[in-house]
């Protein structure tokens, strides 16, 4: 299996180099040259894996005994996973007969990326190490600094996929007293060697503008090998289609004759989903995949109308709508300079969808099938991004519209409804969700009423991780108490361990810089001294 941008011309790469550049050189995003189909009878065959196993028949699907031999893959996934709390992995909680929440967050920072991340960490420590192998004794080792930057919630995961691995470090930016003290807790309480928490005075803003600076000074990336981590690394979605295969096989038992499942994604940069996308396209049975989102509902306003654009386009406005997008907007969030809108369900704050551009690529090849589909594809997507880019929108032909809803709907949901939906399921499963799977749940209640299907809701996040919604939305009950209702023991003890954290005073790209070069120098110098 290659790997090619769905930008490009068909042209391909491996599956080692598409996840150690993570973007295409021509800024489009790798997809795999074909979606594999599972063997014949693995409907049967499959029924009874666990989400290690799974795991390891679906990836080696995608990813050649070549490049990596089988039993390396089962090592890998084996002890990515030996991480999780859960037995299952991804345990599945039945809320009523028509409904069922995939927990995903039990991983060790109770968030649905470590699922993708730990793997990631793993991998990138796998190649890393095979090609330092190869080099002449003396040689100077291939090394990888990552750089990112986090209002708070995703930054743990990604160190807590990457510490203590060899031959990389990681440097994470958050803005100083702007995260929440749990998620402040979670990423600088991680003390290994490889990890740098850098607090900068400033905003989030502030530290994704450095990290991007970073990215794009070729002399600084060529020294440190730049790599990022973010949510279009390929391998982070293709970990990721695994759970929809596990909970095809849990709830297929109780599905009624004709009836199907409905996965409902809470969606921000279209990985999660995404990842449903192509368990579907191998065949796991399922409905429409359901886009659930927040008050940044530009996936939702694309299904609605086939116009992709960052902020809603005045002169059309809500009139022309088909489809019901479901009253998110309701207009007092804050928004900040790039017009992206706080909510409660901050990991959803987003306001394009990098991953989005992977199922563009699908529909305009479907659009327009034949000879050189692909190269046809790739100019496609490449002039729509390139719209994007210079008008900050762009509007797909009705075909490739109407291709998108024969496998998706979506919904948006406000803060105010997602608050009543965490109030509602305490009082009725009693269920506490975070506000995250809260936007998934609300949107089953925008959805029509289907008894032939039975939906399984994503959910995202420990409620532990998003303490203010949670408290908000169930302030008024008596009975309930965050600290022994939701916060896990290991949370409370985090609070009090060893923090190491590298404060930047100014929101300055040389103070960064010079903290990634002192620390190199002391890793190098550490090296040194261990091998002596
Ligand atoms: C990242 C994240 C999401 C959104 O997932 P995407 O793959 O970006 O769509 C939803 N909930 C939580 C808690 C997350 O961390």
């Amino acid at each position: 299996m290659k790997y090619f941008s769905t930008r490009g011309d068909g042209t391909s790469v491996s599956f080692e180099e598409a996840v150690l550049t993570g973007l295409a050189p021509d800024g489009g995003l790798f997809i795999p040259d074909a979606i594999p189909l599972p063997p014949p009878g693995w409907k049967e065959s499959w029924a009874s894996y666990s989400f290690q196993q799974l795991s390891e028949a679906v990836l080696s699907l995608y990813i050649d005994e070549s490049e990596i031999p089988r039993a390396d893959l089962r090592d890998l996934v084996e002890r990515s996973y030996s991480t999780f709390r859960a037995p299952e992995i991804t345990p599945l909680k039945r809320l009523n007969p028509q409904l069922y929440v995939l927990e995903l967050f039990h991983g060790p920072t109770y968030a649905f990326k470590d699922v993708a991340l730990q793997f990631l960490g793993n991998l990138f420590e796998y190649f890393l190490k095979r090609r330092n192998a190869k080099k002449a004794p003396g040689e100077e080792k291939e090394k990888l600094t990552v750089v990112g930057a986090t209002s708070g919630d995703t930054g743990s995961a990604a160190i807590y996929g990457l510490r203590n691995k060899e031959n990389i470090s990681i440097f994470i930016l958050h803005p100083k007293g702007k995260v929440s003290p749990i998620q402040e807790a979670q990423m600088t309480t991680v003390t290994d060697a490889n990890v740098h928490n850098i607090a900068v005075q400033g905003t989030f803003d502030d530290c994704q503008d450095i990290v991007k600076a970073l990215f794009s000074d070729r002399e600084f990336n060529a020294t440190h090998k730049l790599g990022a981590i973010n949510s279009i690394n390929w391998a982070r979605i293709l970990a990721q289609t695994v759970y929809y295969f596990l909970a095809y096989f849990s709830v297929r038992s109780q599905l009624p004759q004709g009836a199907e499942i409905q996965f409902v994604v809470p969606t921000g940069n279209f990985g999660d989903i995404l990842a449903g996308y192509y368990a579907k396209r191998m065949g796991v049975p399922m409905a429409q995949l359901v886009v659930a989102t927040n008050a940044n509902d530009i996936l939702a306003r694309f299904w609605a109308s086939g116009r992709y654009e960052k902020v809603e386009s005045a002169a059309e406005g809500n009139s022309m709508e088909t489809l019901p997008v479901n009253g998110a907007s309701d207009g007092k969030q804050a928004t900040d300079a790039s017009g992206v809108k706080e909510t409660l369900s901050p990991a959803m704050d987003i306001l394009v969808s990098s991953n989005f551009e992977r199922l563009l690529w699908y529909l305009a090849a479907e659009a327009n099938q034949g000879a050189d589909a692909v190269m046809r594809a790739g100019r496609t997507v490449a002039d729509w991004m390139g719209k994007m880019k210079t008008d900050g929108r762009v509007t797909v032909p009705t075909q490739v519209l109407d291709l998108a809803r024969r496998d998706f709907t979506a919904r948006s949901v406000s803060d105010q409804q997602t608050l009543a939906t965490i109030e509602r399921w305490y009082d009725e499963g009693p269920y506490i969700a975070d506000p995250h799977t809260a936007v998934g749940l609300t949107a089953v209640d925008l959805l029509p009423k289907q008894p032939d299907l039975i939906r399984v809701v994503l959910s995202t996040a420990h409620p532990a991780k998003f303490s203010e919604a949670v408290e908000k939305a169930l302030s008024s009950h008596k009975d309930f108490n965050f600290e022994n209702d939701v916060t896990p023991e290991e949370f409370k003890g985090l609070l009090h361990k060893e923090r190491r954290v590298i404060d930047v005073p100014a929101a300055e790209i040389e103070l960064v810089k010079q903290v990634i070069e002192e620390e190199a120098v002391k890793m190098k110098a550490g090296a040194q001294n261990t091998s002596i």
